[in-house]
């Protein structure tokens, strides 16, 4: 069985963007658990060599405004059971925030390799703004840009380095 990375962090910072950057084609596992629709995305992919599998935890669709509540539970819950390996993303546009807050407070109990991903560093602009995420509490963190994709080479070395 290949390692398993899981992608968490809050709605919007571009988990799933991320994700198919990385896998380059989307499998997508729907199920209904009681109104809840579930939709975790796994998808195979290598670098260095080294085969592991993602998973994008952001999915979930639900009328309920426990909906982010549920959803940091259900992340970490999921990335401290099945991954070997944690990628959490944040946002340098909207900075840190209350919910990032909560998902790193979950995450410095896990005993897992974690690494914070600074995402939307566009440009070298965007680089300095990202210390700001050192008060998360997590230790350093890769600034990359899910959408040109500057970044994720090193912050891949780094995972499958920790697998
Ligand atoms: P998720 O909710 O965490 O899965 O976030 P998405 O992947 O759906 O992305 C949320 C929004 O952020 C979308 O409009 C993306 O196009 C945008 N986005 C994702 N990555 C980047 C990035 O690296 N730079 C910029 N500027 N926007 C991004
Ligand atoms: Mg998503």
């Amino acid at each position: 069985m290949s390692a398993i990375v899981a992608i968490v962090g809050r709605p919007n910072v571009g988990k799933s963007t991320l994700f198919n950057r990385l896998i380059k084609r989307r499998d997508a596992i729907v199920d209904e658990i009681s109104g809840v629709t579930r939709d975790r995305h796994y998808g195979k992919t290598d670098w260095n060599g080294r085969e592991f599998s993602v998973i994008d935890t952001g999915g979930y669709v639900v009328g309920s405004d426990d909906i982010f509540e549920q959803e940091i539970d259900k992340q970490v819950e999921l990335a401290l059971d099945e991954a070997d390996a944690i990628i959490f993303v944040v946002d340098v546009a909207t900075g840190v925030t209350g919910m990032d807050e909560e998902v790193a407070q979950l995450l410095r109990q896990v005993d897992k390799p974690i690494f914070m991903a600074v995402n939307k560093v566009d440009s070298a602009m965007r680089v300095a703004d990202a210390a700001e995420f050192y008060a998360l509490g997590l230790g350093d963190y890769y600034t990359i840009s899910s959408i040109n994709g500057s970044g994720t080479g090193e912050l891949l070395d780094a995972v499958v380095e920790a697998l």
